[in-house]
């Protein structure tokens, strides 16, 4: 049975909405690890404090916004884009994915707060980046939860990479 063990840590202090946030994930992770002979295990979990290494395969940090941004601060790379609702960096010993609670436009004026699915969204978007290794020119086209925005339903392609991924996730940034 294909299985998946998912830490969300909240950065944000959002007791009420993270609850909202990791039902919508779980369901789209659900579908994400089915096959037409297996329905997926997902085990998600939300903590605020920094999760043990071996605990899951995945971690999604949910952070305010871009300068708050969890992933630059622990591992150097280029300028986030205002536009990116939230970004996944690969590095040479670990991968490191947010999202972000107040996401903005091209120009960086704010969007407003999201509904719970929409985070969710962009959770399982990042999380598609992780898992799977690709890159945006790679994983955008796969519309679905892979485009760009990331859209639902889950759709074949994205279950395909998300799979092919799953014996392989990198080492996590906690
Ligand atoms: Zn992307």
């Amino acid at each position: 049975m294909p299985e998946i063990t998912v830490t969300i840590v909240d950065h944000t202090n959002s007791p009420q909405l993270t609850p909202l946030i990791q039902k919508h994930l779980s369901d789209i992770f659900v579908d994400l690890l089915s096959t037409p002979s297996d329905v997926g295990v997902v085990n998600i979990r939300t903590t605020a404090i920094k999760p043990k290494a071996d605990d899951q395969d995945l971690v999604l940090h949910f952070v305010e916004n871009i300068a708050n941004s969890y992933v630059a601060a622990n591992m150097p790379g280029p300028p986030i884009k205002p536009i990116d609702g939230g970004v996944t960096r690969p590095g040479p010993n670990m991968t490191g994915s947010e999202f972000y609670k107040f996401p903005t436009d091209q120009n960086g004026n704010s969007m407003g707060q999201f509904k719970a699915v929409g985070y969710a969204k962009l959770a399982a978007h990042e999380a598609m980046h992780n898992v799977s290794g690709l890159n945006n020119d790679k994983l955008h086209p796969q519309g679905g939860v892979g485009g760009s925005p990331p859209h639902l339903p889950v759709n074949d392609a994205n279950r395909k990479a998300f799979q092919a991924g799953l014996g392989k996730i990198p080492k996590q940034l906690l």
